[in-house]
């Protein structure tokens, strides 16, 4: 027996593409309704048939499950860098269902061609080292950008018949794939033999190559020939080629193939090997293996995750590994798609409670705590849907992972929108499970007022629904300290009627930060709840952004203009604009943040002449880089303080300070601090136990610590600013 553990697949090779290609396109659909697992266009360049690239991309749109692999490709006539690309735009449009698979060379079989090209495009798939120099002697590569940013790397295969072919594929291919009527069932052992021979003297794993037969649809082969490729060639992927035919004729054969054959051909391979021994997991390459991290069961991913996962060794790695603000290096990275994924996640997390473990949605995190070194990060950032359930009621659900600029998109056309944060990139899991402090906060409140349901996964894996009604003490703490009770899945909320609104950025001179922040806190004591201010003061400027939730050009200049005259403008812009124009101001690129950010933050009822001059000093030390003054208070401060855990509701303003070197910055900020009282977790990085206590008043702290210690007792979710279980006292948690 010669098996390599993969379970079998069928697949369909359509040819002549180009004579009909509605007709190969209408196969590749059929194939997949009847449960086809990967459709292949071979390459006819030289015939002047259709680009095989192009057949697929045309066939991944109209198709959501089958793999669709771009056959027999000349990688000697086409420039790999080219192909890289090509097949990463495939992979992405295709939701990662695209496969490379390169021929030999097309007049005289060009093997150190091949071999560079597949250097070239896993080169080009890997977000790992940044930049790639190869010197090849068919292929080049000077200093070349890595990319598109692959959810996983597209898998490459080699087609060919020949020894050295065989040889190669083992060498560097993901999977080999040969016509059966080119070499007979007798010279595929012998190939097959090679393959193995140069995978192991690459220090590979055999099982990391798949191997495919080609059979012409006029000559299948019986069923026990067939079985006996599988069990004891290690075939693991049988391709029907169609094509020449009239269209019937096809998808009679279609049809017959994966009715009467492939049926019979899996059950005898699962008769004839150990249970067990045939799996779908994808197999990681050796290299990929080797960079490993300790402590994590990496086999044991559940089935369900197995797809989603990335490891250090992945070629998707660099895109996942940080966040927008902190560098990481994480063991595994988990991606679920469902609820029922990021339970199996959950469940796994559980099983690794010796590792850190980071909760992801959109990787903005100031505290850059969804990331970690060597833990697990549970990333839901594909569960980005965004629904109106009830139209009249305003009621939008919303998936963690989907990102506010999205959001405020969805809900543009609707004339709605709900109030978020100032940075359209953040995503709805971190923000929505802490506060929401936004340019609509005065008027509308806090994101998590808006809340009326959530859906999370608890420390034990289960599913849970949380609601005034249902679940009621969790959905009080998912209001402002959802971290340490689970993952968020998905959330419901009432959004607001926001029309146009009032945009302005402007810009003037501040010698003294301190008078000019002190005129700041009188102005918006008597500014209308309509305009929310943002204020970033630094040596001698301060720059305002503020929104007026208003379309009509006189309310706004009427509420701007006490702020004008606060100081000698030098430069201002005011324009009307849909909320989701200003979400969207700036485009979200890959997350490369390196180090830890340093951030600090404080709330405060006024501006005392003591906060203003603590501040001042502040800014002139230069150890802080952005002092940021948010405006709350307005409809944030309706909200009774122990209506959520979020308990800062008689503060009128919120700053976030951010330096390069903590020890520096906290000599400075320690003033500030003690002019100010709370803080908001969302923009804190510093992870001493007081922040918790200044974070959450002694009675909203005492609450939350009850019901941590009754739904996450062991404290799984304990990375980012840990809520300790009152394991004391469990009884008045309800
Ligand atoms: C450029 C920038 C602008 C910002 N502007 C604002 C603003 O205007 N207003 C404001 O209030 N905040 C703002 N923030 C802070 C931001 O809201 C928080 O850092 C928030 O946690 C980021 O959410 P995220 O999902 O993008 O981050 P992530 O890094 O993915 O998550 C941050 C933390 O949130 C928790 N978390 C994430 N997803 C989930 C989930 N699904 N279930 C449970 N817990 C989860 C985890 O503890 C995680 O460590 C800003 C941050 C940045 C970097």
């Amino acid at each position: 027996m010669t098996n390599y553990g993969h379970a079998v697949q069928v697949g369909v090779e359509v040819v002549g593409g180009a004579d009909s290609p509605g007709v190969a396109g209408a196969l590749a659909v059929l194939a997949e309704e009847l449960g086809y697992d990967a459709v292949i266009f071979p390459d006819r360049l030289e015939t002047g048939g259709a680009d095989a690239l192009t057949l697929a991309a045309w066939t991944a749109a109209r198709t959501t499950l089958v793999q669709i692999v771009a056959g027999r490709l000349d990688a000697t006539a086409r420039p790999a860098s080219v192909l890289a690309r090509s097949a990463g735009s495939l992979q992405l449009l295709s939701g990662g269902r695209g496969v490379l698979m390169l021929g030999s060379g097309s007049a005289t079989e060009d093997l150190d061609g091949v071999a560079e090209a597949f250097a070239v495009i896993r080169a080009l798939q890997d977000t790992k080292p940044g930049r790639v120099s190869l010197a090849g002697t068919r292929h080049q590569l000077a200093d070349a950008e890595p990319g598109p940013a692959l959810g996983h790397e597209v898998p490459l295969w080699l087609h060919g018949s020949s020894t050295a072919v065989a040889a190669l594929a083992g060498r560097v291919a993901d999977g080999w794939s040969v016509d059966l009527e080119e070499v007979g069932v007798g010279e595929l052992a012998a190939l097959n033999a090679a393959l193995d021979r140069a995978a192991v003297d690459a220090g590979r794993d055999v099982r990391e190559v798949r191997r495919s037969v080609t059979l012409d649809s006029t000559d299948v082969p019986d069923v026990s020939t067939l079985t006996s490729l599988v069990v004891d060639m290690g075939v693991s992927s049988m391709v029907v080629r169609v094509g020449s035919q009239p269209k019937d004729a096809n998808e009679g054969t279609l049809r017959a193939f994966i009715r009467d054959i492939a049926p019979r051909v899996r059950e005898g391979a699962e008769h004839a090997l150990p249970p067990g021994s045939l799996s779908s997991r994808p197999a990681r390459r050796t290299d990929v293996r080797s960079r490993r991290r300790p402590g994590i069961a990496y086999d044991n991913v559940p089935a369900d995750l197995a797809g989603t996962a990335v490891e250090p060794g992945d070629a998707a790695f660099g895109s996942v590994r940080s966040t927008y603000l902190r560098g990481g290096n994480p063991g595994l990275v988990l991606r679920p798609r469902t609820a029922a994924e990021v339970a199996s996640a959950v469940r796994f997390a559980r099983e690794h409670r010796h590792l850190p473990l980071g909760i992801r949605s959109g990787g903005h995190g100031v505290s850059g705590r969804s990331t970690n070194d060597g833990g697990l990060v549970i990333d839901v950032g594909a569960l980005d849907a965004i629904t109106v359930l009830d139209e009249p009621a305003r009621l939008v659900r919303i998936e963690a992972g989907a990102r506010w600029r999205d959001v405020a998109r969805a809900l543009q056309p609707h004339g709605w929108a709900l109030s978020s944060g100032d940075y359209g990139g953040v995503g709805v899991g971190g923000l929505a499970t802490a506060g929401g402090i936004g340019f609509l906060a005065r008027k509308h409140g806090l994101t998590i007022d808006h809340l009326r349901a959530v859906e999370m996964v608890l420390a034990d894996g289960t599913a849970v629904r949380a609601s005034a009604t249902e679940n009621a003490e969790l959905f009080w703490a998912v209001r402002g300290a959802g971290a340490n009770f689970g993952v968020a899945v998905a959330f419901e909320f009432v959004v607001d009627e926001v029309d146009e609104i009032g945009w302005a950025q402007l810009a003037f001179q501040a010698p003294d930060p301190a008078a000019y922040l002190e005129a700041f806190g009188h102005v918006v004591a008597d500014t209308p709840r309509d305009t929310t201010p943002f204020l970033i003061l630094g040596q001698g400027v301060a720059q305002l952004m503020a929104m007026v939730d208003s379309s009509d050009p006189d309310v706004i200049v009427q509420q701007l203009q006490p702020f004008a005259e606060i100081a000698p403008l030098v430069q201002q812009q005011v324009v009307v604009a849909p909320y989701a124009a200003v979400m969207n101001m700036f485009p979200d690129t890959p997350h490369h943040g390196r180090g830890e950010p340093v951030s600090r933050s404080a709330f405060t009822r006024e501006i005392t002449p003591g906060f203003a001059s603590a501040s001042a000093e502040l800014i002139r030390s230069g150890a802080s880089h952005w002092y940021q003054i948010r405006t709350v208070g307005g409809a944030v401060s309706d909200v009774a303080p122990e209506a959520t855990a979020y308990a800062h509701r008689d503060a009128t303003f919120a700053l976030t300070v951010m330096g390069g070197n903590a020890q520096r910055l906290d000599r400075w900020f320690e003033p500030v601090r003690r002019q100010s009282s709370g803080l908001y977790l969302s923009f804190e990085s510093d992870r001493h136990p007081d922040r918790i206590s200044d974070a959450f008043p002694a009675a909203t702290l005492d609450r939350l610590r009850r019901l941590k210690a009754r739904l996450d007792p062991h404290n799984l979710f304990q990375d980012n600013f840990n809520i300790t279980p009152a394991h004391d006292d469990t009884r008045n948690a309800s």
